[in-house]
């Protein structure tokens, strides 16, 4: 019997770009976003039979919430009548407050959505403006309303930290005013200003500046320590959850589990091989295949990606997995690396795991290119 897999669905449309982003995602007209949906219905009657039971559904995008109701429930029957979804316990969608209303989220119901990513990035509006974000907080606050009026009861807040001209004081109001609204889940990343964006221009002419690297830390821990008052459990670098709520989807991520990527551009991780699918709409939409890159991981490229998803987590890199997914002791193989980053008080090292100290997750990267084999 094939293994479980996690589905992600990729939906690259937005309203609008917003100012910092770098993601596959473009504004469509209704014509436009059909075609992709039936093209997307195509992918997934294709790859269904060959994938194994489905036990979690991530639908993400861009802005799956700008899909109207016809195109999201016509989604859900293919993804039902592709997948065997038996055994899926987490079935999400991003939703933007911008796009969300009562009749989408009836839709998502219908499709059997159980849980919503919501992306807030922040509680003031100055700040939204900036970032070019196409909602108010009015307008967020309301949708975290919407959703639970819509019997929503798992939901995630996305938020953003060391945007331009944010103070310390502008976040902690920020994830104040997000905790206040008892999400199940936050999702918390520092701004990285991308090349090829606006916001890159902004900064190269000075319209912009970067937060410091003092202030950025500052927030992060300012922000974790708030997160934990309201009974928020940091699991991943990034990532807190009530007790039991964490994102089943992301952690097939992070502990290298098999996961189908339908959708442009979307990545896929089935039994050790990587691949991806086209990034060009025009041949995404014409009938056939749609990989354009396949990739069998090495011995080498499991090792380092074992470690690199693993250090993301608070629990860490556990021992067992590594050696199932790599047929080596991780003591064995990284015993010089393990031993140096722990003399700096980066890493711990206990019987079942090695994990970043709160120092080392302030370096995390630094940490991680310690265990990149030169060749
Ligand atoms: S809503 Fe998200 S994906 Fe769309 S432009 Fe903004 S940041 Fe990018």
């Amino acid at each position: 019997m094939k293994n479980s897999i996690g589905l992600y669905i990729h939906i690259p449309f937005c309203l609008r770009k917003c100012r910092y982003c770098d993601f596959l995602s473009s504004p469509a007209d209704r014509e436009g976003r059909k075609a992709y949906v039936d093209a997307l219905c195509e992918e997934m009657k294709n790859r269904g039979p060959e994938a194994g039971p489905v036990d979690t559904v991530f639908i993400g995008g861009g802005t799956p919430s700008v899909l109207e109701e016809d195109l999201i429930l016509e989604l859900g029957k293919a993804v039902r009548g592709s997948f065997d979804l038996s055994s899926c316990q987490e079935y999400s969608i991003e939703a933007n407050p911008g796009t969300l209303t009562e009749e989408k989220i009836r839709a998502f119901r219908e499709i059997g959505v159980n849980r919503v990513s919501l992306g807030v990035q922040s509680f003031n509006d100055r700040l939204l403006r900036t970032l070019g974000r196409i909602h108010s907080a009015e307008e967020a606050r309301r949708s975290v309303q919407m959703l639970r009026k819509g019997g929503i009861d798992n939901i995630n807040l996305d938020l953003m930290f060391a945007l331009p001209g944010q103070s310390l004081e502008d976040w902690e109001e920020t994830l104040e005013e997000a905790l206040a609204l008892e999400p199940e889940h936050l999702s918390f990343y520092a701004l990285i200003i991308e090349e090829g964006t606006p916001f890159y221009e902004d900064l190269r002419s000075g319209r912009i500046r970067v937060t410091d690297d003092e202030t950025d830390r500052e927030m992060y821990h300012r922000g974790l320590a708030l997160m934990e008052k309201a009974g928020c459990r940091q699991y991943e670098i990034s990532n807190a959850s009530k007790p039991g709520r964490e994102s089943r989807h992301n952690l097939k991520y992070w502990t290298m589990q098999d996961y189908l990527g339908c959708g442009l551009g979307a990545h896929s991780y089935l039994e050790g091989i990587r691949s991806s699918n086209t990034e060009e709409m025009k041949e995404y939409l014409r009938p056939g295949g749609k990989t354009v890159w396949v990739h069998p991981n090495s011995e080498k490229d499991t090792r380092e990606e074992a470690i690199f998803t693993g250090l993301r987590l608070v629990e860490g890199v556990s021992k067992v997995r590594f050696f199932d997914k790599t047929g080596r002791r991780l003591e064995e193989v990284y015993r010089a690396e393990i031993d140096r980053v722990r003399e700096q008080g980066l890493l711990e090292e206990t019987p079942t795991h090695i994990r970043l100290t709160k120092k080392g997750m302030d370096l995390a990267n630094t940490v991680m290119s310690e265990f990149i084999e030169v060749e």
